[in-house]
């Protein structure tokens, strides 16, 4: 899929990459992510910045890596609450939605035009927040009950924090699921549709787009379905030593993020190797 006629790899003309475990732990920058955007800004080649968690706006993000000390423009990063939104648009364009969820998500379904509302809406959204409610549960619930189409941003169970795990948006999309007997359409990663609304945004092409990620069953799966190359970093979550069990493959493996700043350098470099 990557290959042209006579065999050779095509060039990398786009790079989409995982955030935490790839970028940064949490706050905390991984070395070489400075570098490895500095060094996309430069090359004038297209790139976003995904992360499954719906919670942040691009600028709230913006900020927090910028905080790392990473710079990524708002408008290259693509959030799970961007592609539900974008989902949204597609499918049922100006509709309505009861939302849990934070800014992130409230944030972009205002953006594409539509209305939130209790009252008899298209869909109930789940995304992540810290404050899930007993009573905007019960809500979704009941409007599922009652017919609205049920839609979560991204299947996490848990996130990481400083305090220990914590329930995600899958967790919560469990609940409901058992209330009501409905499940959930998820948008997030490992849904290659994750991948197909970044290449959109950016109008690039799968063959000729490489997704890094440090998670096999969520970055690398997702990546290979939409057809792209892929590249497993060993910071994040996958261990080396768990890699060779997954039945698929990432094109390349590479101990951290500051190994791949050469290939987008030199596009002479060939990440199939
Ligand atoms: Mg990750």
């Amino acid at each position: 899929m990557s290959a042209r006629d006579d065999g050779s790899p095509r060039p990398v003309e786009t790079w989409l990459t995982d955030m935490d475990g790839v970028l940064v732990h949490e706050e905390v920058p991984i070395p070489g992510a400075t570098e490895f955007i500095e060094a996309l800004k430069e090359s004038g080649l297209r790139f976003l910045v995904l992360t499954n968690n719906s919670i942040f706006t691009p600028r709230d993000l913006r900020a927090r890596l910028l905080a790392s000390g990473i710079d990524v423009p708002e408008e290259a990063i693509w959030t799970s609450a961007l592609a539900t939104a974008q989902f949204l648009a597609d499918q049922r364009p100006h509709g309505s939605a009861y939302v849990v969820g934070e800014a992130g998500l409230t944030t972009a379904l205002h953006d594409i035009g539509y209305v939130m509302t209790d009252r008899n809406p298209d869909y109930v959204v789940l995304g992540e927040t810290r404050t899930y409610s007993f009573e905007s549960i019960t809500r979704a619930i009941r409007l599922i009950d009652d017919g609205a189409r049920f839609i979560a941003t991204n299947p996490d169970a848990s996130g990481p924090s400083h305090a220990g795990k914590l329930p995600a948006t899958g967790s919560v999309a469990a609940l409901i699921r058992t209330a009501t007997g409905r499940s959930p359409y998820f948008i997030g990663k490992p849904n290659p549709l994750m991948m197909r609304s970044a290449l959109n945004r950016l109008e690039a092409h799968s063959e000729t787009t490489v997704m890094i990620g440090d998670r096999m069953e969520t970055d690398i799966i997702s990546g290979l379905e939409a057809g792209l190359r892929t590249v497993l970093v060993t910071t994040g979550s996958t261990r080396p030593e768990d890699i060779e069990h997954f039945p698929y493959r990432a094109t390349r493996v590479v101990d951290s993020i500051a190994d791949l700043v050469e290939f987008v350098k030199a596009p002479s470099l060939s990440v199939d190797g």
